[in-house]
């Protein structure tokens, strides 16, 4: 079943959904099935699995040189995605990158998905890794997520790279990611909404949003997304904060801010800091409960347990 179907057929309920992480290459599926085991008895509607280009980064031998090297992060979105669907029963949302993928690659990864009777996507840009592929002359890319929506569209429309003899349109849901305080790159908040909306304007059927810790800011965004005619569901990001760490690393990685209170109370307590960020997500959800979002969906990012302390207040 689509996103968007789950979103429309629930009406006034919650639904929860999950974002996992694949396992770091080398390491085994079993850890990620384990992760949905856990998440299984909270009925998740939809499980997003994220993807990851290649990186590269540069190494110092013994003998002092230097060496660039590069490394595939974390493999197997489309597999993992197969696996949760075919074996959970559970839909999932395959996310595709621009960066570190041709556009013949994405062609062949909705048809791949396709065949696995996958039907969601998230179409996302991506951050780099300071690596870029070659390219060679008979292939092209995408530059940012609004070329990839357009891509997944013309798809969806029957139209692919090449002629394809009894090509037929593939049937995607599309979901687009969107920062409730804005995406770092963008010069303020009215140019990041103007490519939001363009994006949803070629065919993005929900948003999905970076994480944030401070509800207000979810709602204004809603609101400014509202004034600018972007109507579609806006399904809000939670993490649970889970360590001293993420104080400083969430800024730096997600560019986003903690509220005062926030800030407050673990640092005069930072032995607590799981109990004060499970308490804080529960508060979170409630308020966009109340306000009345579509879905809740958490960024696990392979953290069950935590996750797991604030979904079971609901059921
Ligand atoms: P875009 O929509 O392309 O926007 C990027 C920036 O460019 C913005 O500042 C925008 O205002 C501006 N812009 C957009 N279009 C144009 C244009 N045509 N011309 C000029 N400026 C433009 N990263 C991963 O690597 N893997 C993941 O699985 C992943 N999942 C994510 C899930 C969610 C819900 C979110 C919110 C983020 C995720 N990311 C992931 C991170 C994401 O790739 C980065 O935030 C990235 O920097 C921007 O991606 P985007 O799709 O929003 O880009």
């Amino acid at each position: 079943m689509k996103v968007i179907d789950h979103i429309e057929k629930a009406g006034n309920n919650a639904l929860f959904s999950f974002e996992i992480v694949p396992p770091p290459r080398g390491r085994n599926v079993q850890d990620l099935t384990d992760i949905v085991k856990g998440l299984e008895p909270y009925n998740p509607s939809w499980i997003d699995v994220t993807a990851h280009p290649a990186g590269a980064y540069y190494n110092e031998n013994p003998d002092g040189t230097i060496e660039r090297k590069i490394f595939k992060k974390r493999p197997g979105t489309i597999g993992i995605c197969g696996i949760i669907q075919n074996r959970f029963k559970i839909d999932t949302v395959a996310h595709l990158l621009t960066q570190g993928f041709t556009r013949e690659e994405t062609e062949d990864a909705l048809i791949e998905l396709n065949y696995l009777g996958i039907h969601n996507v998230l179409a996302l840009r991506g951050d780099g890794l300071n690596y870029n592929k070659k390219v060679s002359a008979n292939r092209s890319v995408n530059t940012y997520a609004i070329d990839l929506v357009n891509q997944i569209q013309d798809i969806k429309e029957g139209r692919f790279l090449d002629e394809i003899s009894n090509a037929r349109p593939l049937d995607f849901c599309m979901g687009v990611a969107g920062y409730p305080e804005k995406h770092f790159e963008a010069p303020n908040m009215k140019f990041d909404l103007q490519w939001l909306k363009k994006k949803v304007e070629a065919g993005a059927d929900y948003v999905v949003t970076q994480m944030f810790f401070d509800t207000s800011k979810y709602i204004n965004f809603v609101k400014q997304c509202r004034e600018e005619g972007i109507n579609v569901p806006i399904v809000p990001g939670l993490k649970v904060l889970k360590n001293m760490k993420q104080l400083t690393t969430i800024p730096r990685n997600f560019y986003i801010d903690f509220p005062d209170e926030l800030v407050d109370e673990v640092t005069a307590n930072p032995k607590h800091i799981e109990e004060i960020g499970v308490r804080w997500a529960i508060r979170q959800s409630e308020e966009l409960l109340n306000f009345g979002v579509p879905s809740l969906h958490f960024y696990v990012m392979n953290d069950t347990e935590s996750v797991k302390e604030v979904v079971k207040k609901f059921y």
